[in-house]
């Protein structure tokens, strides 16, 4: 809780069943983020149902009935598998990644959706533990041609019970757009690390790039302020769960902006939470408006210095 009484969630990113053990252990929430790749790279044939339920039930269990939003699956061209064979592309992030891949080959969508669907929460937890949420989302369609497939999942598993399927929002499309989104998105995730590559066009594995790709720009905050709106519009809320929610320095201006909850790194998350217990929201709104009309990154950190980052 904020000082005024403001509830933010405090999540922790997981990739295994060490990383839920470490988001436990760092007083994390839940997990606002599990990346499935581990699951699915350096192997000649995708994991088939049965493996991949195991993997999500063993890590829901380290949760221990706390909240798990499992990410569908985020490969693209730079990071191929061999049963994926995705032709060489000049700009990988910019090609068949993402949900693009999901809905590319939906029956690699369909036998994850199962998965997920399959996991079950401990005994007297109430509804199930996990949500689904999809990257790279580019426009309204595509989460719709998803949702279609969870409902055909859902059907065969004869499950009636609403499961939330959120969308995480990496591009500029989804952004400017979240108002159209959310009119059917459950949530609204914002992926910090693929908009700053996307919104300042700018590799995010450049090193020569490294000090000037700063999440903090104004574009970005531009860009989670219209993100925030257009969820409000239809009563969702948004999350981050890119780097940026592991920077302290940002969180002031996130609760301002209206980002209710953060997925951070495990070791990170006892000092957001201390953070979001010492803030007051009308300052961090005040404090946001100012961030929004700032011309660079630094002047944007010099900004939270001053208010007693
Ligand atoms: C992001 O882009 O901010 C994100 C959380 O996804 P990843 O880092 O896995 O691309
Ligand atoms: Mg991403």
């Amino acid at each position: 809780m904020t000082k005024d009484g403001t509830r933010i969630e405090v999540f922790a990113n997981t990739g295994s069943v060490k990383d839920a053990l470490a988001a436990i252990e760092n007083g994390a929430e839940g997990s606002g983020l599990l990346r499935t790749e581990f699951l699915f790279l350096d192997r000649q044939t995708p994991p088939d149902e049965d493996e991949q339920a195991r993997q999500y039930q063993a890590i829901a269990d380290a949760l221990q009935g706390r909240p798990l939003i499992v990410r569908t699956l985020d490969v693209g061209g730079d990071k191929a598998a061999p049963y994926l064979p995705i032709p060489a592309e000049e700009n990988p992030a910019l090609g068949l990644r993402g949900v693009r891949v999901s809905l590319w080959r939906p029956h690699l969508l369909k036998t994850q959706l199962r998965a997920i669907l399959r996991v079950v929460p401990p005994k007297g937890a109430k509804g199930g533990q996990c949500k689904i949420m999809v990257p790279m989302i580019g426009s309204l369609d595509e989460l719709r041609a998803v949702r279609a497939v969870l409902e055909e999942a859902k059907r065969e598993l004869g499950i009636t019970d609403h499961v939330e399927l959120g969308v995480m929002i990496e591009t500029p499309a989804a952004a400017v757009t979240a108002d159209l989104i959310a009119a059917e998105a459950d949530f609204l995730s914002i992926g910090t690390n693929d908009l700053t590559q996307y919104v300042l066009a700018m590799d995010r594995g450049n090193p020569e790039l490294a000090a000037r790709i700063d999440a903090l720009h104004p574009a970005v905050l531009r860009m989670i302020s219209q993100t925030c709106q257009g969820a409000k519009v239809h009563g969702r809320w948004v999350g981050v769960c890119g780097g940026l929610a592991s920077d302290v320095a940002a969180t002031p201006i996130l609760l301002g902006l209206g980002v209710t909850e953060l997925s951070t790194t495990a070791a990170i998350a006892p000092e957001v939470k201390a953070r979001v217990r010492d803030l007051d929201l009308a300052a961090c709104q005040k404090l946001a408006a100012q961030a929004l009309a700032q011309t660079s990154p630094q002047a944007v950190r010099g900004l939270v210095q001053a208010f007693g980052a």
